[in-house]
């Protein structure tokens, strides 16, 4: 047998299920008691595994109050997402309207440098004109010069007015000035404002990216939890699956054995009171020809009495008319289909065949390879109508699979027992199957999606 560590499957060896589990043949008075002790076995292993499934429910369950914990921190992290970003809103709503404000202040601000732009120029012309008249009003001289009184007077309004309109103009730049600084102070102060409201808004975008970075984490945490957990939930139910099945079928073992007994028991009272009647019968012939001269010698007891017919106890076949099926071999595992190995185990384009294919047009019988227990018979997308057998033999577990059967031929169903060469249904071309063909794995221990417990089937074959 090959060796083959089995360690990444959780159900390889869990299951102590003795070869004479094959309870058929030879009647060994110990039999009974054989399967009693594996039916002990069964009970106490299936008492560990349930500890460890009791454990395993309070991880999953941990589990997932941890997970409920961590999507209510992930809700609470999308409603503070969401008010930051209300608030970055506005923000920038505020900024624009600043900045708005502000260009409207530069306007007004570059509309009165031009006034006093040109009240300077004003300014300056009058101050030009002043010093042209001699740097003061000369009243004599406006008198003196004046041509009439009427003359002089209308000289005299103009230098007032001009005087006045100096004054006026001088008052007025000044208020401009003072505008222009209070505009000044409070264009630099929306400025100071807008600058803090830039800088709250880079902390405030800061601290939502930190959130959004923790809440990342946060579902790649969940999501890597949430898988290990699902994981384990499957590896205990496929574990429960296989317990309740081989259990029953031990049961059953028991129950057929036992009857087996009582048949034997029967056979034997039978056969023993057919040799008493014979040997009275004998007994009292040879009292009546005791005169005889040819004395045959005594028989004495049961010892020359005929033997009880032992009577060959027969497998129940439901198995059927198995016409085409291959003969049945005295191997580890018998051949599972007749037809042409189409495909070997091994390396193929597309990456890795892990079975056997086996193809023969009409119908073709598929029988299970070794006596065992049927742990799955289902339908799948990729191996179509599909049987896993799992089988106990010299110690060792292995699992059968059967796949891409004809649809409705599954004659047998999970936690049945079959004997090898038991017909459990027909060659078939569904699932991702392209012609028909008997896709035929064998794994040393339990099943796995990885197939990491694949052998080549033909080393096995024989
Ligand atoms: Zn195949």
């Amino acid at each position: 047998m090959k060796q083959r560590s089995i360690v990444t499957y959780t159900l390889a060896g869990i299951i102590g299920f003795g070869s004479s589990f094959a309870y058929i043949g030879d009647a060994s008075a110990s039999k009974l008691s054989d399967l009693q002790n594996e039916q002990n076995e069964i009970v106490n292993k299936r008492s560990n595994v349930n500890e460890s499934i009791e454990k395993k429910n309070n991880q999953i369950n941990k589990l997932e109050s941890e997970k409920s914990g961590l999507e209510l921190q992930v809700e609470k992290l999308e409603r503070d997402i969401t008010a930051t970003n209300d608030k970055i809103g506005q923000k920038e709503k505020q900024i624009a309207d600043t900045k708005a404000e502000i260009e409207k202040l530069k306007a007004e601000i570059e509309e009165l440098k031009l006034k006093i732009e040109k009240r300077d120029e004003l300014l300056k012309e009058r101050a030009r004109n002043i010093q042209q008249n001699g740097g003061s009003v000369n009243y004599i001289d406006v008198f003196l010069g004046s041509e009439s009184f009427g003359d002089f007077i209308d000289r005299f309004s103009a230098v007032s007015t001009i005087v006045s309109a100096d004054r006026e103009i001088m008052e007025e730049q000044q208020r401009d000035k003072d505008k222009l600084e209070e505009n000044k102070i409070k264009v630099e102060q929306k400025l100071a404002d807008l600058n803090n409201m830039l800088k709250e808004l880079e902390e405030l975008k800061a601290g939502l990216d930190s959130q959004k970075a923790q809440k990342a984490e946060a579902v790649k945490q969940l999501e890597a939890e949430k898988q290990h957990a699902e994981t384990e939930k499957l590896s205990l139910e496929e574990e429960e699956r296989i317990l309740s099945a081989q259990n029953a079928a031990i049961q059953e073992a028991i129950k057929a054995e036992n009857a087996r007994i009582e048949q034997e028991r029967k056979e034997r009272e039978a056969a023993e009171a057919a040799a008493a009647a014979a040997a009275a019968k004998q007994a009292e012939q040879a009292q009546q020809s005791q005169q005889a001269p040819q004395s045959r010698p005594s028989a004495g007891g049961s010892k020359g009495a005929p033997a009880a017919p032992k009577k060959q106890y027969s497998p129940p076949s439901n198995s059927g008319p198995s016409v085409g099926a291959p003969p049945v071999s005295s191997g580890m595992f018998t051949r599972p289909a007749a037809g042409s190995f189409s495909s070997g185990y091994g390396p193929r384009s597309g990456g890795f065949h892990y079975g056997l294919d086996i193809a023969a047009g009409g119908t073709v019988p598929i029988v299970a390879a070794a006596d065992g227990i049927v742990i799955r018979s289902e339908f799948s997308s990729s191996y179509g109508e599909v049987i896993y057998i799992t089988h106990r033999i010299n110690g060792q577990t292995y699992t059968t699979v059967y796949a891409h059967m004809r649809k409705g031929s599954r004659t047998v169903g999970s936690g049945q027992a079959v004997k090898k060469g038991q017909v459990i249904g027909s060659m078939g071309n569904t699932g991702q199957s392209f012609g028909q063909h008997l896709h035929f794995e064998i794994h040393v221990g339990g099943w796995n999606g990885a197939k990491s417990n694949a052998v080549n089937p033909r080393q096995y074959i024989n």
